[in-house]
């Protein structure tokens, strides 16, 4: 059995057992596997496995496996930073966008998306580890952005996303996990209608489902360890 295969089982248990510890329907967690570095054929393995949502950081890597792969029927994810002059490759080519915190850049990926395609799917990156993290609108510019972005035809508005700072303590790991949630349901009662709450990494998964995750986004738990960041594009 191939170590991706293996890997994938192994995942897709612990996620399972997190959510039945939650009380929660393991079908309401979804496994996006974060493939960023790893080769087209890492992907077609995973594939193999009946993995389907697969998530890219790097543009340029990313716009040469989606043309690579476009034999089978990946769900792609752009999970990256965005710089504005890169919104229409993204608006092009991705089913989803998280990390989205800037009007201005959501506003691009509306205006680019081609009219063929149904709406990008995008969530709202928020900051929920304070001056630890720089990436993410404070948890008081959520409100205003979110409904700054419902507006806009060419995107839907699916849910949230947050990096927490790293942390190796579980207990410790779920508080900036159970505030995204608390923002999550808190924009829900204004009646937005958000459907995922896009948190957790292979290091602190569990403690993301334990607070309300519906999308965990792993890569090093299924695709091994990755090369230096100097060989990312
Ligand atoms: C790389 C990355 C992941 C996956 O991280 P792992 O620790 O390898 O599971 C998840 N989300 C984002 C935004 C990433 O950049």
């Amino acid at each position: 059995m191939s170590a991706i295969l293996s890997n994938l089982q192994v995942v897709r248990l612990a996620i399972k057992n997190a959510a039945i510890v939650a009380q929660r329907d393991p079908a309401s967690v979804h496994l996006l596997a974060v493939s960023k570095t790893f080769p087209e054929s890492a992907i077609r393995a995973a594939y193999a496995a009946g993995q389907r949502a697969f998530g890219e950081n790097y543009l340029q890597e990313s716009l040469l496996k989606i043309a690579a792969l476009k034999d089978l029927a990946i769900e792609w994810h752009f999970i990256g930073p965005i710089q504005s002059n890169k919104t229409r490759d993204i608006a092009e080519n991705f089913a989803w966008v998280h990390g989205v915190e800037r009007l201005k850049i959501a506003e691009r990926l509306s205006a680019q998306r081609p009219h063929n395609l149904p709406p990008l799917n995008i969530c709202l990156q928020v900051n929920v580890s304070g001056e630890a993290s720089k990436s993410g609108v404070t948890p008081s510019e959520v409100e205003s952005l979110a409904h700054a972005l419902i507006k806009l035809p060419g995107i839907k508005l699916r849910g949230l996303m947050a990096i927490p700072a790293p942390c190796d303590d579980p207990r410790l790991q779920q508080q900036p996990f159970a505030h995204l949630a608390a923002i999550f349901r808190g924009l829900n009662s204004q009646s937005l209608a958000l459907d995922t709450l896009s948190m957790g990494m292979s290091h602190d998964f569990p403690a993301a489902i334990a607070a309300g995750a519906t999308l965990v986004r792993i890569g090093t738990a299924i695709f091994g360890d990755r090369p230096p960041a100097a060989l990312a594009g």
